[in-house]
């Protein structure tokens, strides 16, 4: 586990605004220490997280599902779009079909290297940016994002290989946070997440260059958004390649053992044993979870699982569609097919 244990460990005045370049993790490392006493942890108080892209389609006229995820986050006046989809215009037609402006959003969150969460990037840039200059250009990524995946013929198979020349050239820029980090009062981004749990949640084949030698490619980079609110903590996941529990348990670390009022997002759970997510299950419900939008790779029969599991209802455990969304004071709008 990392050097810091609790909520006030990190300094609340470091948060990312125009200084796009900064790599933040150094700054955080020497500052650690004096922020506890001085002030209290942020809090947001407007929150709303709609999904974009996720496996199933919404009401009718609303968009279409594909595998891959993108959710877009207001956020106190903020606006990130965590995620991009797995084709290159999807995200695009779907905030088309939902009446969302997607022009003003300047940061983007990639949660991980994989095709169906960054393919949708170049598009979102070249189109939005004729609107606004800025429009998508800056993402934040976690440390280990670009390393190369391998398959055992030593292809390449990182899914930002090419992207990340080309979004470059548009004057785009990234920033790899190594360490949890505040991107604005009560948003973190959690950087690469410990893994004490062995879930295993990730698609194998694929290996990493180590001082070593190959080793299994188990998506080191993955990294979620944590909401501090006052009703609890949030977390908005992409894939949940770390494992739910091991975010969970990383989310407790940073924000506090406060109740889980909400996850958001893909938890790649769809071929797990009855074992695992019953144990999963009984995790999330030691922890309070209150609200779980269940996407993308979580998979239905593994959300109803989790819905028994933590004690939820078919009002606070849902699988997600395209447009539905949670919303702070206000909870999930599962939409049509699937309330
Ligand atoms: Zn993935
Ligand atoms: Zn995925």
């Amino acid at each position: 586990m990392t050097s810091f244990s609790a909520r006030s460990a990190l300094p609340a005045g470091v948060w990312v605004g125009a200084a796009r370049m900064i790599v933040l993790a150094a700054a955080l490392a020497s500052t650690a220490t004096t922020w506890a006493a001085t002030a209290p942890p942020a809090v947001v108080h407007a929150l709303k997280i709609t999904v974009l892209v996720t496996n199933l389609a919404g009401d009718p006229g609303k968009g279409d599902g594909e595998w891959g995820y993108s959710a877009l986050v207001e956020v106190d006046g903020h606006k990130v779009l965590y995620d991009t989809g797995a084709s290159a215009e999807l995200v695009l037609r779907n905030a088309q079909a939902l009446s969302i402006d997607l022009s003003d959003v300047e940061d983007v969150v990639l949660s991980h290297n994989h095709a169906d969460h960054v393919a949708g990037l170049m598009a979102l840039r070249r189109e939005l940016s004729k609107v606004n200059p800025r429009a998508m250009s800056g993402v934040h990524v976690g440390e280990g994002i670009f390393r190369p995946r391998l398959t055992r013929g030593g292809e390449d198979r990182n899914g930002l290989k090419e992207i990340r020349a080309q979004y470059l050239a548009t004057g785009g820029t990234f920033i790899v946070h190594d360490k949890p980090t505040q991107l604005w009062p009560g948003v973190w981004l959690s950087g690469p997440v410990p893994r004490p749990n062995d879930e295993r949640n990730w698609f194998p084949g694929l290996s990493l260059q180590s001082p070593h030698g190959l080793i299994e490619d188990n998506v080191p980079e993955d990294s979620a958004l944590l909401f501090n609110t006052a009703d609890g903590t949030v977390i908005l996941t992409g894939c949940g390649h770390a494992g739910v529990v091991n975010i969970s348990e990383y989310a407790r670390q940073i924000l506090g053992a406060q109740p889980l009022l909400a996850i958001v997002g893909g938890l790649h759970l769809f071929a797990a044993s009855d074992a695992t997510l019953a144990w999963t299950g009984e995790k999330l419900r030691s922890y309070h979870l209150l609200n779980l939008l269940a996407g993308h790779c979580t998979g239905i029969e593994a959300t109803y699982r989790l819905r028994e599991a933590t004690g939820l209802g078919r009002r606070s455990a849902v699988v997600s569609a395209v447009g539905s969304s949670f919303t702070l004071g206000h909870g999930i709008d599962a939409l049509l097919l699937a309330q």
